[in-house]
């Protein structure tokens, strides 16, 4: 299966999240959590005048799950999902994102703290994960799609499956190096703290699966 470039902003923008020495790196969470409840949001607002969909609230929700066995952290939601252009479309072209500012001084050291201080949204977990997948079956829609990458020099977008709409978003950990101890995101503990920390005011309930190896 042949790689899609990523477009050359985000390329970039990519680059600097997987090279990061930001020091709070957790804030991905945050990122990755906003953004499940963004999506959410968005099928709240097309329940409000969709016949076809009555919003119960107990049907919404975010799940985090580790694997200590796989290494890995996914971030669940029962939102709206992406289509198989909404991948390619929006995990593609990330700089184009409201919320980020691309600046190119961005890339000094001194400048790194910009990275806590705005959303940076979905490449943010490149800082933690060195394959990152996304599994999604947009509301509406029959088929499901799963988008992957394992770093700047592209991504596949390929047919999946998922009985649910929504998003599932697989962190695979880097492997602990130096200074850096990645398999932190892995506990229970770290991550109910992290979510206490940035995302206690998320209006949905964030729920916590532990799979121990
Ligand atoms: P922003 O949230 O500021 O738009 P992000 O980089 O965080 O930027 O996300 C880029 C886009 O990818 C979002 O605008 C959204 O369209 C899409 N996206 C990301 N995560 C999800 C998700 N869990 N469910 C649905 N769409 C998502
Ligand atoms: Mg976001």
């Amino acid at each position: 299966m042949a790689k899609k470039a990523f477009k050359s902003e985000s390329k970039r923008l990519l680059d600097m999240m997987i090279h990061s020495i930001y020091t709070h790196k957790e804030i991905f969470l945050r990122e990755l959590v906003s953004n499940a409840s963004d999506s959410i949001d968005k099928l709240y607002y097309i329940a409000l005048t969709d016949d076809n969909i009555t919003f119960n609230k107990d049907d919404y929700y975010i799940r985090i799950e580790t694997d200590e066995k796989n290494r890995t952290l996914t971030i669940s939601d029962t939102g709206i999902g992406m289509s198989k252009e909404e991948l390619e479309e929006n995990l593609g072209t990330i700089a184009k994102s409201g919320s980020f500012d691309f600046k190119s001084d961005l890339e000094h050291e001194e400048d790194h703290d910009i990275i806590g201080q705005f959303g940076v949204g979905f490449y943010s977990a490149f800082m933690v994960a060195d394959k990152v997948t996304v599994i999604s079956k947009k509301y509406g829609e029959e088929d499901a799609y799963k988008w992957e990458s394992e770093g700047a020099d592209g991504y596949t977008v390929t047919k999946s499956a998922k009985d649910e709409v929504g998003t599932k978003i697989i962190l695979t950990l880097k492997s602990n190096a130096d200074e850096e101890n990645y398999d932190e995101f892995l506990s229970e503990y770290t991550i109910r703290r992290i979510i206490k920390k940035y995302s206690d005011y998320i209006r949905y309930p964030i729920k916590m699966m532990v799979k121990k190896s």
